[in-house]
């Protein structure tokens, strides 16, 4: 049997494990359920990639987001590993291929969505698997007490049923001790399982938290001192254009990055932040999933994310190499109040979800008891537009609706077309003069998308057709021509846009939805916010001591570099006892070896503790050295 040294060399070309990659990796192959708990670019993957390799059989892999498991399949088929992936986007044509070669044994990972699993068409192959291993990627989305629960991850334990002997690796970067549990209980983990964590402390990384009114001269200025690589993280997509710009107008090489961009430009974009020709990058949060870039000197922050989990992972992409790197977070006290606002939107009152139910019945055409598991095509724009409900209302409304299980979106859905003017308004009236049939699309283009001059806007063809006088087909088929002669980048949506009912049309009044459910998915957002809330704005308590709890950590001494941090060294040094016992402890200390123990005060608590601290400053700033022996001498 190849070693799992072997492996690591062979596939990945690495030459050690980290921690606690192989103890992980023992387990799994011993057969036991394990948890891994790894801070993001701790090395995940190869803890069940490693053990699929050493054995016989197919790995099944269950991954929440499509580019992830893109991103993983094209890795280890650069490896010459065979993998494949299945997800909603595909037709069942090329689903029913895949599956079929997985059964007869032509591919080692198979990576799902988990909406994949209950479908009868997974299962019934699923069965026929010889299965290895089963390792759940993100598996905090199995916990309503995570921050991003995902209702369909609960149907992984239902397949465990086919396999019974196989072992379940949950993989994830944050998981509180509610989410622990959750993970355990909801995967339905045997008894003799193992549990795997790996500290979250980085104590390379300096954390530190600005009030501030104006942001930008404020980034400017800390971009300019620190140098060198780093991530800006925004909350909205025209945000990272209006960033990255005022950043190229002074001087810094910046560009920006958002869902909304086409998978050409994204990559673009991606290669010259990892080759430092751009080294500074303004993004949303959908850059750095999967990104290892070593040298990340900075993650700053300019709008307060959601929760400390979300914010954790993404300063966390400093400082991989090591040395010492920096994570800001800007904050307003208008931004504090906003987050309150946007958890609000995210539950709506059941009255309007029912509302938005009934709309949506109508507006796909369906009659009360009809309708069950039939898909539409569905434009989320024009839906809103029709019925005079405002988006995002619908999409949240939406959202709920499909974690009740009443109905499923596809990504299409969610990432709809977008579009964006690529020449200005003289060039533009110019083609239109010159091009007649053109200028009732245009025109419609310019009217209902304000911002399409400078910025790319989701477009909906079918609203589009409408406003035009046009057929749809005819729009798109003139949105692909300007595309084609530059006059504008047309990103058609990632697959159709649909809508799937999962249950026949019920009549409004019978439409149960799990209120007190909601009402606790609403509780456990709001506690996450509040711990968000705190971490901002509290000043006693070191941010990484801070976080490291929240996780469940405990036993975390101050890091000594965040603000906080500093600002009570600072203090500490104005303090007289401290500046008088630092010169009595260098005075003594400058000739010879002394041990601690002879340098603290006899018999006076308080004094011992100011003395201790005072040598814990000294060996910080590397005035004293300590040697085995527990002994201190000058440097
Ligand atoms: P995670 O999923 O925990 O965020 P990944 O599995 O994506 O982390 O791994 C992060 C990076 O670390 C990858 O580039 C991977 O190749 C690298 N890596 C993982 N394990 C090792 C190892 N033992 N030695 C060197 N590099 C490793
Ligand atoms: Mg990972």
């Amino acid at each position: 049997m190849t070693t799992r040294h072997d492996i690591l060399k062979k596939y990945f070309g690495f030459d050690e494990f980290r921690t606690p990659q192989l103890e992980i990796i023992q387990s799994v192959l011993e057969g036991k359920d394990t948890m891994a708990l790894l801070p993001t670019g701790g090395g995940k993957s190869l803890c069940f990639q490693v053990p699929a390799l050493m054995q016989e059989g197919i790995c099944v892999v269950v991954s929440p987001l499509i580019a992830l498991m893109k991103d993983q399949v094209f890795h280890l088929k650069r490896r010459e590993v065979k993998a494949a992936a299945v997800f909603s986007g595909l037709t069942y044509h090329e689903i029913d291929m895949i599956l079929d070669n997985c059964q007869f044994g032509y591919y080692k990972f198979l990576f799902v969505s988990p909406e994949r699993l209950k479908t009868d068409i997974f299962i019934e192959r699923f069965k026929q698997m010889n299965v290895c291993l089963i390792a759940v990627d993100e598996a905090h989305c199995v916990s309503q007490w995570g921050y991003d629960f995902r209702p369909p991850y609960l149907e992984i334990a239902e397949i465990r049923q086919f396999h019974p002997k196989v072992p379940v690796l949950a993989l994830t970067a944050s998981a509180t001790p509610a989410v622990q549990e959750d993970i355990v209980d909801k995967l339905k983990f045997r008894k003799g399982y193992a549990v795997f964590k790996k500290s979250f402390i980085r104590d390379n990384l300096s954390f530190v938290v600005r009030k501030e009114e104006a942001k930008y001269p404020k980034l400017l200025e800390i971009i300019q001192k620190l140098n060198g690589s780093g991530i800006i993280y925004v909350r909205n997509r025209n945000k990272t254009k209006d960033v990255a710009e005022y950043l190229q107008k002074n001087k810094i090489k910046a560009d920006f990055y958002h869902a909304g961009l086409s998978t050409r430009e994204r990559s673009l974009k991606q290669d010259n932040w990892l080759q430092n020709k751009k080294p500074v990058m303004v993004c949303t949060n959908a850059f750095g999933m999967g990104i290892d870039k070593p040298d990340v000197r900075f993650v700053i922050h300019l709008d307060v994310p959601e929760n400390l989990e979300s914010y954790y992972q993404e300063a966390g992409r400093a400082g991989r190499d090591g040395r010492l790197s920096y994570a800001v977070l800007f904050y307003t006290q208008s931004d504090l109040d906003n987050l309150g606002e946007k958890l609000k939107q995210k539950f709506p009152p059941v009255e309007a979800i029912k509302k938005v139910y009934n709309s949506l019945g109508n507006y796909l055409g369906v009659a009360v008891e009809s309708g069950n598991r039939m898909t539409y095509p569905f434009d989320m724009a024009h839906f809103s537009h029709s019925f005079k409900l405002e988006s995002a209302l619908v999409y949240n409304c939406l959202k709920i609706l499909e974690q009740e299980n009443y109905l499923q979106l596809s990504e299409g859905v969610l990432m709809p077309s977008r579009a964006i003017f690529r020449v200005d308004k003289l060039a533009l009236y110019r083609f239109e003069v010159a091009n007649a049939a053109y200028a009732p699309l245009i025109k419609s283009l310019l009217r209902t998308y304000g911002g399409i001059i400078d910025h790319y806007a989701k477009v909906s063809e079918k609203e589009l057709a409408k406003l035009a006088k046009l057929d749809e087909k005819e729009v798109v088929k003139q949105l692909k021509h300007l595309h084609k002669n530059k006059v504008l980048t047309y990103i058609p949506s990632s697959d159709q846009p649909t809508i799937t009912l999962l249950t026949e049309r019920m009549h409004e009044s019978n439409l149960y939805l799990n209120t007190q459910y909601i009402r606790q998915r609403k509780k456990v957002n709001e506690e996450q916010m509040e711990a968000m809330l705190n971490y901002v704005e509290q000043s006693t308590d070191c941010r990484q001591v801070l976080i490291c709890s929240y996780f469940g950590e405990k036993k975390v001494v101050p890091c000594g570099k965040c603000d906080i941090c500093l600002e009570n060294r600072r203090k500490l040094e104005q303090d007289t006892n401290f500046s008088q016992a630092k010169k009595e402890l260098l005075e003594k200390t400058d000739n010879d070896w002394i041990k601690v123990d002879d340098l603290l005060p006899q018999n006076a608590h308080f004094a011992a503790a100011l003395y201790k601290e005072v040598i814990r400053f000294l060996l910080d700033e590397k005035l004293v050295v300590m040697n085995d022996q527990n002994e201190l001498k000058r440097v």
